[in-house]
């Protein structure tokens, strides 16, 4: 069984790296929306960019809800069981996937 401190503290640092990313992603699509190049070209690379932030923000505020419900699993001591089967995930899937609330075998289900 692995630490739960230490999980706790993990899920914390990533939530936190996580949530700065989505915040700096927000903040450089507004800022570019309010330069809006008179140029048609520079407008369609501008766009194209505020699709990647989007992008960026998107999955980034994902993976803070899944921290979350992992977080919550963790308070509820359901941390590393599967929801599937209610076997212990894999200790190498939750070194790769920390917040995973599936086993391999149900992952992606
Ligand atoms: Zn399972």
């Amino acid at each position: 069984m692995i630490g739960a401190a230490g999980v706790q503290e993990n899920l914390q640092l990533r939530r936190e790296e996580l949530l700065a990313r989505a915040n700096r992603a927000r903040d450089d699509a507004a800022h570019r929306r309010q330069a809006v190049s008179p140029d048609f070209s520079e407008q369609a690379a501008e766009r194209q960019n505020d699709d990647v932030l989007r992008g960026i923000e998107t999955a980034a505020r994902e993976e803070i809800a899944q921290i979350d419900s992992a977080l919550d699993r963790l308070q509820r001591g359901e941390y590393g069981i599967c929801v599937e089967c209610g076997r212990e995930i894999e200790a190498a899937r939750l070194e790769a996937v920390p917040y995973a609330d599936r086993c391999l075998a149900h992952a992606g289900t």
